[in-house]
């Protein structure tokens, strides 16, 4: 069993994992992919005795669990960083804070086809995948211990992506991580001074500029990062506020799919189908924790469900680590025109 540990210093918490080095790859050191059939691929239909037993799957023929017949499918992964079970058992030994590394790590299967990622699956499937994520928050905040859950997608093995079958991950932690703890505090400390939320600001402000606005859909917005940390960093936001991504609509997530698909299509004609990370900033758990009732009290009102979208075609090393800034040479306002005027001629070539 692992541990979380805190930094004594800043708020930052790491995970001491098991060891993970048995983990099977599809990659080669270089980034390369080995070949891999349907066969050979753990996460491909027909080979689902290969991974542990799933916990959820969109089955729309009815067909038994862990047989094919599945669209989606979430299974806890093999080699997680965190497991569930027991108590939290927090210590302290003066600045030392540290806790059972206790979590969820699942992978969400994205599709049976091995081959089809984002940029080419339909709206339609796509919004099953979002459907995914959102019954997995919505199960796993059950576990009050679970505070915060982190939804991401590593695209190729430059972005830290070990298996090349389309799938995200998941892993629920028992603390509000530093990253989106930072957003959620600075959002209400906003809100607290002028009672609006920060991202309906940052999307009006936006609009009134003009110049990062990469496509606007019928109910999400996509920006190019004002300050981003890599070249063509982009947020898609819902249009309308909106706290929790695990309560969205069904027609935000619809509209949310179609505007994916263009940006993805965009990136892959612009950066030549570029590695990328793709995260959730989203609520933390509702269920309020012993003792601290109102905690996330005006979160509702301060919050602004995204999605963060880096693409990873420069890396990040000495300075960067050692100062918290980023430097690359992409102008934000010329990574939105040239990636907008691309959508703009793959939607023109769609309506024809
Ligand atoms: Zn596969
Ligand atoms: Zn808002």
């Amino acid at each position: 069993m692992g541990e979380i540990r805190k930094d004594p210093v800043v708020p930052r918490w790491v995970i001491i994992a098991e060891p993970r080095e048995k983990r099977p790859t599809d990659y080669r050191s270089d980034g390369t992919v080995v070949s891999v059939t349907p066969k050979s691929c753990v996460l491909c239909p027909g080979n689902e005795s290969n991974t542990p037993a799933e916990v959820y799957a969109i089955r729309p023929d009815g067909s038994p669990p862990n047989e094919p017949g599945w669209q989606v499918r979430v299974v806890p992964n093999k080699y997680p960083a965190v497991y569930r079970g027991g108590s939290l058992d927090r210590k302290g030994l003066g600045l030392l804070d540290s806790m059972r590394a206790y979590g969820v790590h699942e992978v969400i299967i994205e599709t049976p086809d091995h081959d089809l990622q984002w940029d080419s699956m339909s709206a339609h499937h796509l919004k099953l995948v979002f459907q995914t994520f959102q019954a997995r928050l919505r199960a796993l905040r059950q576990d009050p211990i679970l505070r915060y859950i982190v939804i991401f997608r590593n695209y190729k093995h430059e972005a830290g992506a070990s298996l090349s079958h389309p799938h995200s991950q998941l892993i629920a932690l028992p603390v509000v991580p530093l990253t989106p703890k930072e957003e959620l505090k600075a959002c209400r400390h906003y809100y607290l001074e002028r009672e609006r939320c920060l991202f309906c600001d940052l999307i009006y402000q936006e609009r009134e500029v003009g110049k990062r606005i990469v496509y606007e859909g019928e109910k999400t917005l996509v920006l190019s990062s004002f300050a981003p940390r890599f070249p063509y960093e982009l947020q898609i936001l819902p249009s309308e506020h909106s706290h929790d991504f695990a309560e969205a609509d069904e027609s935000v997530i619809e509209d949310l799919a179609v505007t994916f698909n263009l940006i993805l299509k965009g990136l892959k004609k612009l950066l030549n189908d570029p590695p990328y990370n793709l995260v959730l900033f989203t609520a933390p758990n509702p269920v309020p924790r012993p003792g601290r009732p109102d905690y996330w009290g005006t979160l509702p009102y301060d919050y602004h469900w995204h999605w963060l979208l880096l693409p990873r075609t420069t890396r990040i090393a000495g300075f960067e680590l050692g100062s918290g800034f980023y430097i690359h040479h992409v102008d934000p306002e010329r990574a939105a025109e040239e990636l907008s005027s691309l959508i703009r001629a793959e939607v023109a070539s769609a309506m024809r």
